[in-house]
């Protein structure tokens, strides 16, 4: 384990610790999820980089690859809606080009995305992926500058260590008028506060950061990028809400009140979305 410095403020002395969560496929550990004065939410201490791999080896982490059941079914339909979501967003900045999926997991994303016509490349260096229309980089380096229309972050920018080095690297790799998609667990999501130290976009140790609207908005700033739009990706909600709660005669109706009730709130407010998403440019230098 290491000790953490504030990716805004650089500090490391001026954290308070707020949660403690188990691992959802270890009980044996408690993690601390700390927050600094400047307002930035972070697990703190966590393992160290070289050590992550073994907490990613969990075979429900991965549920693409799980057999059939009715939560599979719901969640192969999820993606599938998902996919369009995010293809619909990208369009309205961009129909064609090079588009680079940064923490892609199986690949999934950027084979749908070649079907449409993009030149697609993966950045993976844990997960295994069942992507074969680009080149597959393990190696952040390797990554090239000035060449990418889009990249994309589909929930990966909470799992980076070293992420203003990452961020500063995609900065580069994309084209003066590309952009930036990332999606995030939102911390001021209107769910969490019901499920405390359950919710399952705690996700210790492998989610990093909590950010909501403002920290991920001042760390995109440190690193030249500016939010031109947030998009709250409701089926998260649902997502998060039928993973977060107990098994009992009540959950349906719990779920049923706690979805209602989340898009109610979201529909009103979409910085308490359970995940944003967000498109970014790259500031003028
Ligand atoms: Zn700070």
């Amino acid at each position: 384990m290491e000790s953490a410095k504030c990716i805004i403020c650089n500090s490391d002395n001026s954290f308070k610790l707020i949660h403690k969560v188990k691992d959802r496929f270890s009980s044996s550990t408690m993690y601390q999820i700390k927050k600094c004065t400047c307002g930035m939410i972070m697990l703190n201490p966590r393992p160290k980089e070289a050590n992550m791999k073994k907490y990613y080896d969990y075979e429900n982490y991965h549920p693409q690859n799980r057999t059939v059941s009715i939560f599979d079914v719901f969640f192969k339909l999820a993606q599938y809606l998902n996919n369009f979501i995010k293809n619909r967003a990208i369009n309205k900045h961009c129909n064609t080009g090079k588009i680079l999926d940064y923490g892609a997991g199986n690949g999934q994303f950027q084979n749908f995305m070649f079907k449409k016509g993009w030149s697609t490349d993966i950045y993976e260096p844990i997960l295994k992926s069942n992507f074969y229309n680009g080149e597959i980089i393990k190696d952040m380096t390797k990554i090239k500058s000035n060449y990418y229309d889009v990249v994309t972050m589909f929930h990966s920018l909470e799992h980076i260590h070293e992420v203003s080095e990452v961020l500063s690297k995609i900065n580069l790799s994309i084209k003066k008028n590309g952009i930036l998609m990332i999606a995030i667990p939102n911390y001021n999501a209107y769910e969490r506060k019901y499920f405390k130290n359950k919710w399952i976009a705690y996700d210790v140790p492998r989610h990093l950061y909590h950010f909501n609207y403002d920290s991920v908005n001042q760390l995109l700033k440190k690193n030249n990028f500016k939010i031109i739009e947030l998009k709250p990706m409701y089926l998260d909600t649902f997502y998060n809400i039928i993973m977060s709660v107990d098994k009992s005669v009540m959950s349906f109706l719990k779920i049923i009140y706690l979805t209602l009730t989340s898009f109610y709130n979201i529909y009103r407010d979409n910085k308490q979305c359970s995940s944003m998403m967000l498109v970014c440019k790259k500031n003028e230098i």
